[in-house]
């Protein structure tokens, strides 16, 4: 009984997972789409410098935010919506749920909608944090009348996700904090090897695109995300891609 309860509250949002993706990857390949989401904002220094390079580029993405950063930083939670992109819910403390108990992940899902409807921010679409969800966050997002979603491609502007270790990136943070080293380069954390195969992998099939807006502790990071971002729009539009917000996939 307990091993049955178990696998359908960890088994369903994988189930979830994998059969809205395969529905996503399909209807981007036949439609030449790519929805560039952005995730851990609204950060006052990082979240405007996106808004700058989505401006220059002429597209319009989607924001996952964190709802404590939305009260810190209403306005520019509302920026994000002036210049016309969409804005998501993705907690209100960034809680994973596969690591806190029932209650309190259930309690950051409903939170972080709260915060962003109470501040009249329309939110339709909810991502949990990396990704991990249980059947308490799948109901609650329903309840909130919202679609989850997930992403078909990792930019891998955190590091991970990008083809070094995770070691490698340690090693990296502890030469700059022992003075080795003055920054953090966009070639120590993404390898062009990797950067080039994600590029080809959109240009072949489109998709979701998991970006980050959040908070970066080394100038480096946030460069890789802005030159990830003029990489796949450059490079997809040229092949005919368009870019959509999540609203216009429904
Ligand atoms: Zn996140």
């Amino acid at each position: 009984m307990i091993v049955v309860a178990l696998g359908l509250w960890f088994g369903f949002p994988v189930a979830i997972r994998s059969v809205t993706g395969r529905r996503i990857e399909e209807l981007c390949r036949r439609r030449k789409l790519i929805a560039l989401t952005f995730d851990d904002g609204p950060v006052p220094g990082m979240t405007e410098r996106v808004l700058e390079v989505l401006d220059e580029l002429g597209v319009k993405a989607t924001f996952f935010m964190i709802g404590s950063l939305v009260e810190e930083n209403e306005d520019l939670a509302r920026q994000v919506v002036d210049k016309g992109h969409q804005v998501a819910s993705h907690t209100q403390n960034h809680l994973n749920a596969w690591r806190v108990g029932p209650i309190r992940g259930v309690g950051d899902v409903r939170s972080g909608m709260r915060s962003m409807k109470d501040r009249e921010l329309a939110v339709s679409w909810f991502r949990p944090p990396r990704g991990n969800a249980t059947l308490g966050t799948v109901l609650s997002c329903w309840l909130h009348g919202c679609k989850m979603i997930w992403w078909t491609h990792d930019s891998g502007d955190t590091g991970f996700g990008s083809g070094k270790t995770d070691m490698g990136i340690r090693e990296i943070l502890k030469k700059v904090a022992t003075g080795g080293k003055k920054s953090v380069s966009t070639e120590d954390v993404m390898c062009p090897e990797k950067r080039e195969g994600l590029l080809c992998s959109l240009e072949e099939t489109g998709g979701v695109v998991l970006l980050h807006d959040g908070k970066r502790t080394y100038e480096g990071y946030q460069e890789l995300t802005l030159e990830c971002t003029r990489d796949i729009v450059r490079r997809a539009k040229d092949k005919g891609f368009r870019f959509i917000t999540l609203n216009d996939l429904k």
